[in-house]
């Protein structure tokens, strides 16, 4: 967002403003875009001085829209129910397959420069796709998306900078504004209507392809608001992130073996054919499953087979990637492993990204809208972030009631004593190792405890971010370990040791956190 930098008000009283989204990535600015003129929007970001804080401007290899040949929006529904494992809801799916075209094809109108030969899309092919289905621009998609969608944003909104801390609620519940908090204080912000677009959890995990921002604070937000939280358990590893560095991997995209790159254990072989009639373009899941069942839980991925032009041409990020980390991947097999990657679940929502409490939005990877299930097919992120922000903007609208609520009494401020960044890594490696790709029952329970002990260690955050964050990041995976728990199968992105198969009993059934209580859908 262009900073129309808000400041504070000096004699400490709140802000006001129709509109307050959390967040500034694809489904928080696209919304902000379709707001109708006139409203005042605000919206709050705690990527301080980092310019591309969120997931969105590091998406590579496209959006899922049926506007290829060969393609149309039955397709697009019949894969992604294929991917979802029986948890998708149907009539979520087919509102994300029929609109996605229709908002790819305004963008490409409003500047969007996706690939394009002047006749049609020049479009990838993901994982679980049975066509070529992903617009993209080369593999840089999210950050010609944000260009754009920031363009477009900028006019219609003022920014500030912080971490939304907790959201503020009057007497009958509904959502009246939020605290953020800024430097070394709070700020409130009274707003009409609060949209959550704060993106994933993967930073919950020592092994992601998302930044450090990505610690889930939108569901520790909504659930400390009594919002419903739905199919939490449900994490997506992508099974190509390069193998090396630290917390934050880097991504190969999925794009590169739908050009043809191939997939081979140590000794050279192509494992996945035994596994999947679709090899290297299996959904997911099967294909992080079968990198995890290697020896070393690493496979190793052999794009040489691409010419030095197409690679240059179409996977400029990749080529650059790899060679940060010493890679030459025209050239040699790379170590690739499964990374922490995308959260299906979330804050439940209806079709037009309302929450179960009034006042209260979400759209973009932060809700749950049903189009997922259990597993997302590739390229559908950044679709629904579009589709569902611009179908909040419209019930938004329509909603707003006519006046303000009142805060009420800003969140207790801590002295925190805790050794925050020591805590931090700690939860992210017991994440990984308990609650990652392969779960099961007793490792779940001891990490429910620790994660119990480290709350009680950090007590109230102070206003800095990185307590702030903290104290969001340990909620949101002790409400994810508690649905994981519960869920007593192996499905889509999840594996359960001590449960692998997948159970019909299950079937169709979605865990709901509400306010502690748990129940099935
Ligand atoms: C490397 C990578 C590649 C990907 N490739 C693809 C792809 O090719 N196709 C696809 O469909 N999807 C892809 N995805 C997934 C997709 O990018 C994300 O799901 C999507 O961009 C999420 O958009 P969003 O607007 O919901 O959240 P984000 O873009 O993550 O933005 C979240 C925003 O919320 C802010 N925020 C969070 N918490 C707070 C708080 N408490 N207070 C204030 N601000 C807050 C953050 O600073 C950020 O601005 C990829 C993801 C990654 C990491």
């Amino acid at each position: 967002v262009k900073p129309d930098e808000l400041v504070p008000p000096a004699d400490g009283g709140p802000l006001t403003t129709d509109v307050v989204i959390v967040g500034a990535g694809a489904a928080g600015l696209y919304l902000a875009a379709r707001l109708p003129e006139g409203l005042d929007v605000v919206v709050v970001d705690k990527g301080g001085a980092d310019p591309d804080p969120g997931s969105s401007s590091w998406a590579q290899a496209g959006l899922a829209a049926a506007v290829g040949p060969g393609d149309d929006p039955d397709l697009h529904v019949v894969d992604t129910l294929a991917a979802g494992d029986g948890l998708c809801d149907p009539i979520a799916v087919e509102t994300l397959a029929r609109e996605a075209p229709g908002h790819v094809h305004l963008l490409f109108q409003r500047g969007a420069r996706f690939d394009h030969d002047g006749q049609r899309f020049a479009l990838a092919r993901e994982g679980g796709q049975q066509v070529a289905r992903s617009v993209r621009r080369a593999d840089a998609t999210g950050a010609e998306l944000i260009r754009v969608l920031r363009e477009l944003a900028a006019p219609r909104v003022s920014r500030l900078g912080g971490i939304a801390r907790r959201l503020a609620r009057d007497e009958t519940g509904r959502v009246t504004g939020l605290w953020v908090a800024i430097g070394d204080g709070l700020v409130g912000v009274r707003a009409r209507a609060v949209v959550l677009a704060t993106g994933g959890c993967g930073a919950l995990y020592a092994a992601t392809t998302n930044t450090s921002h990505a610690t889930g604070d939108g569901l520790a937000l909504a659930a400390d608001a009594g919002a419903a939280l739905r199919d939490i358990e449900f994490v997506q590893f992508h099974p190509t992130a390069l193998a090396v560095g630290d917390s934050r991997r880097f991504l190969l995209t999925e794009g590169l073996r739908g050009a043809g790159a191939t997939l081979h254990d140590a000794d050279g072989r192509r494992f996945l054919a035994d596994v999947h009639p679709d090899a290297e373009l299996a959904p997911r899941h099967v294909v992080a499953n079968a990198i995890l069942d290697l020896p070393e839980g690493t496979a190793w991925l052999d794009a040489t087979g691409l010419s030095a032009e197409r690679l240059a041409a179409e996977f400029p990020t990749a080529l650059a990637g790899a060679a940060a980390h010493g890679f030459a991947l025209g050239d040699e097999r790379v170590p690739v492993s499964p990374a922490a990657h995308y959260h299906m679940g979330g804050v439940r929502t209806d079709l037009d990204g309302r929450t179960s409490v009034h006042g209260l939005y979400a759209c973009g990877e932060v809700a749950s809208t049903g189009v997922h299930g259990a597993n997302r097919l590739a390229g559908n992120s950044l679709s629904e972030a579009l589709v569902f922000g611009a179908r909040t903007a419209t019930a938004l609208a329509a909603d707003l009631p006519e006046r303000l609520g009142e805060l009420g009494d800003a969140p207790p401020v801590g002295e925190v004593e805790a050794d925050v960044p020591t805590i931090a890594a700690a939860m992210r490696e017991a994440m990984l190792g308990d609650a990652g790709p392969v779960r099961e029952g007793e490792g779940l329970v001891h990490l429910d405890d620790l994660l119990a002990r480290w709350i009680g260690e950090l007590g109230h955050p102070g206003p800095d971010v990185a307590s702030v964050q903290l104290a969001h990041a340990l909620r949101a995976s002790q409400l994810l370990v508690r649905a994981a728990t519960l869920r007593t199968e192996s499905r889509g992105g999840h594996r359960r040791a001590d449960f692998p198969a997948r159970s019909a009993m299950w079937d169709g059934v979605h865990l709901e956190l509400v306010a502690g209580a748990v129940t099935l859908s």
